[in-house]
């Protein structure tokens, strides 16, 4: 399962100090900052007015940082929480869709700490394009988010995808954005990066896929797989999941996280976190009372 090209004890590094990737790394803190509003791509459980599914939350919505403003928290939180070692870019809507903002935030992050450990989310669609642009400014954790490697099924995900300044719907987008997601899993893998991969799990569209799309990561060399149970939650308000479609159940995730568990570790500690989110998992600062707090230095 180790990626291609990183080393055993580069490998263990990374692993180690990034508390997604393992348990150990739970003594550390993360911090996403929100500074990707748009997406390339619509995915029927997402409704645009919070943050990205991808990796985080659904039906939250965080306040939107310049990549100035970004450091400035950075900076703050590193002050209040010390452990704070991985800095994710995760949203609102897709980082790479948003490669200046992202880029720039990344870049003053690194400005202010050349230690901190930069990671990206994506739904892949335009990774192989950033790739560069990612190494150059030191990411080495990256998550992508595959639903799926069939079309057929991605068609009843993804209702468009937008690609070479082309609106693609029905099995073109779906199978553009497959190709897309497993080319730069692949480039990524090759270049050295700790990569994981998401999927959100949604009963009756992809539940029946898991294990073939689990082997097929593991094939790649992905490093951990996060199947998420699709968030389906009328209470936030036009946020109804895909067409209405219910949660999985926690038999169905225990499930399905075990047959893709024959090929490719599963993380099952995912708290799928706000786009702001800050601090350890599972103890997350509130942001606006750190910010507002004047007895610390910003
Ligand atoms: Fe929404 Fe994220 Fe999907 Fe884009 S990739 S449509 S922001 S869930
Ligand atoms: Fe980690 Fe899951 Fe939170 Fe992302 S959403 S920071 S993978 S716990």
């Amino acid at each position: 399962n180790s990626p291609l090209s990183l080393k055993a004890s580069e490998q263990a590094a990374l692993v180690a100090k990034h508390p997604c990737f393992s348990k150990e790394g739970h003594q550390y803190a993360r911090i996403h900052l929100p500074v990707a509003p748009a997406c390339n791509i619509q995915c029927n459980y997402c409704n645009r007015k919070f943050d990205c599914s991808n990796e985080t939350r659904p039906g939250v919505v965080s306040k939107l940082l310049s990549p100035a403003a970004a450091a400035t928290r950075f900076v703050k939180v590193k002050q209040h929480v010390p452990e704070t070692q991985v800095v994710g870019i995760a949203g609102p809507g897709d980082p790479l869709a948003n490669p200046k903002a992202t880029l720039a935030s990344l870049k003053a992050i690194a400005k202010v700490d050349d230690e901190v450990h930069l990671c990206v989310s994506t739904n892949g669609l335009a990774l192989v394009d950033q790739l560069d642009s990612l190494l150059a400014a030191g990411v080495k954790h990256l998550t992508i988010t595959i639903n799926c490697i069939d079309a057929d099924i991605g068609q009843r995900i993804y209702p468009w995808v937008y690609f070479n300044q082309r609106r693609l719907r029905g099995r073109e987008a779906a199978q553009t954005l497959i190709d897309r997601q497993l080319l730069g899993l692949e480039a990524a893998i090759k270049a050295g990066m700790l990569v994981k991969v998401n999927t959100v799990l949604i009963p009756g569209i992809n539940d029946f896929h898991v294990e073939p799309l689990a082997k097929e990561l593991g094939r790649y060399g992905a490093f951990i797989h996060n199947i998420m149970p699709l968030i389906s939650d009328p209470s936030h308000g036009t946020y109804f999941g895909l067409m209405g479609q219910r949660e999985p159940s926690k038999e169905e995730l225990n499930l399905a996280r075990e047959q893709a568990g024959q090929s490719m570790q599963q993380m099952t500690h995912c708290q799928q976190c706000r786009a702001d989110a800050v601090g350890k998992l599972g103890q997350d600062v509130d942001i606006s009372q750190l910010e507002s707090s004047s007895t610390l230095p910003v």
